[in-house]
């Protein structure tokens, strides 16, 4: 149930000048989001940034842009070269939903980010809170935000039952937010928000000495911070198997394209089975005379719902005709060490990290 939370006007003023006046003296200004700010640059940046620490995401934002220096660069490029930018940085979904918003933004709006919260809000892979930091941050418009950091800061604060995921906690969070964000300085108040929740109230070891609004703090007055937000009950996640066959002639290895949507959807992978059975029929359909096959050790990748353990086997080939190359279905061959412009998979990189590594030795 909805938590009910009195903020008086005075105490909500007192809470956004402090955290306005600790970001003029020590908030985050030299990000490279943050200079030239434009809401192209700072939805860029807020996407990168979900799920991915500001270390990481520095060298890949810096690649993007400098490829998709505007919206219709980036709606006019191939899906291929958009996820080849994400390589690495995992949730690929953010990729694809940036690449349809961007062509939709080309479509319905001439290459202009709109300014109009419903409207942002309407775009594939942007929420609430996300369309409130855009606008807010890079032309002040007046909108709360609510992401995992600023959450954690309210939550303590103001010692709000509850965990993520639940509807009744982010129901009590979300009018907290729009009563402390100032309609003065809202860029600098959100900013400094997100900045606390990440460096200072920390999941695990909160810094209430170094917090602008310790001497408010409901759960470090009783010492609760540890108990807020509560944690999310664990549940057990199922394991699953597969088998991937880094399929290998010469230099060449071959590549499926996953399905658009799902897991890994729309990145080249290696053909991936459940089990070896599958192989001969593989390399029947590919025109292939298996040579050699390794099996490398099984390692696990972990997806928010599932693990799966992935066993690679090295499968050396060659072409049953001269130098035939056949390319079936979504499948394509390509050379292992210039696999550039196209989107991997995490697993499919590490593999080929180490098959690269034993053609070497
Ligand atoms: S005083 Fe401590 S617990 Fe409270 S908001 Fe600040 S860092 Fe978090």
């Amino acid at each position: 149930m909805k938590q009910e939370i009195t903020i008086s006007p005075k105490s909500a003023q007192q809470f956004s000048d402090d955290v306005v006046s600790w970001y003029q003296q020590k908030g985050r200004k030299h990000l490279p989001w943050q200079q030239n700010k434009t809401p192209y640059r700072v939805w860029i940046s807020e996407i990168m940034l979900q799920q991915t620490q500001v270390a990481t995401v520095i060298p890949y934002y810096q690649r993007f842009m400098q490829s998709f220096p505007t919206i219709v660069d980036l709606a006019n490029a191939e899906q291929d070269v958009v996820l080849h930018h994400w390589t690495g940085l995992g949730y690929y979904a953010r990729a694809r939903n940036l690449h349809k918003a961007a062509q939709i933004i080309r479509d319905q709006y001439a290459g202009e980010f709109p300014t109009n919260i419903e409207q942002v809000i309407a775009l594939p892979g942007i929420g609430r809170s996300t369309a409130g930091a855009i606008l807010s941050l890079s032309l002040k418009l007046h909108h709360p935000i609510l992401d995992g950091n600023v959450k954690r800061v309210l939550s303590r604060h103001y010692m709000v039952q509850g965990h993520n995921g639940q509807a009744a906690y982010e129901k009590t969070l979300w009018p907290i937010a729009e009563q402390l964000t100032p309609k003065n300085y809202v860029e600098a108040f959100n900013q400094a928000m997100m900045d606390i929740g990440a460096t200072i109230c920390t999941r695990s070891s909160p810094s209430c000495d170094l917090c602008p609004v310790t001497k408010s703090c409901f759960a470090n007055a009783s010492g609760e911070q540890a108990n807020f937000p509560q944690k999310k009950p664990k549940k057990t996640i199922p394991e699953k198997q597969t088998h991937f066959f880094v399929i290998r002639v010469d230099e060449q290895i071959l590549l499926e394209k996953r399905p658009p949507s799902g897991i890994w959807g729309g990145l080249w992978c290696f053909i991936e089975a459940e089990n070896e059975s599958k192989l001969d029929a593989l390399l029947a359909k590919h025109a292939l005379t298996l040579e050699h096959k390794t099996e490398l050790s099984t390692f696990r990748h972990t997806f928010s719902h599932y693990h799966l353990d992935i066993t690679p086997i090295v499968v050396e080939c060659s072409f049953n005709k001269n130098n035939q190359i056949n390319e079936i279905d979504d499948c394509a061959w390509y050379n292992m060490h210039q696999t550039n412009e196209i989107g991997l998979a995490t697993p499919t990189v590490k593999v080929l990290k180490t098959v690269r590594q034993m053609m070497r030795d």
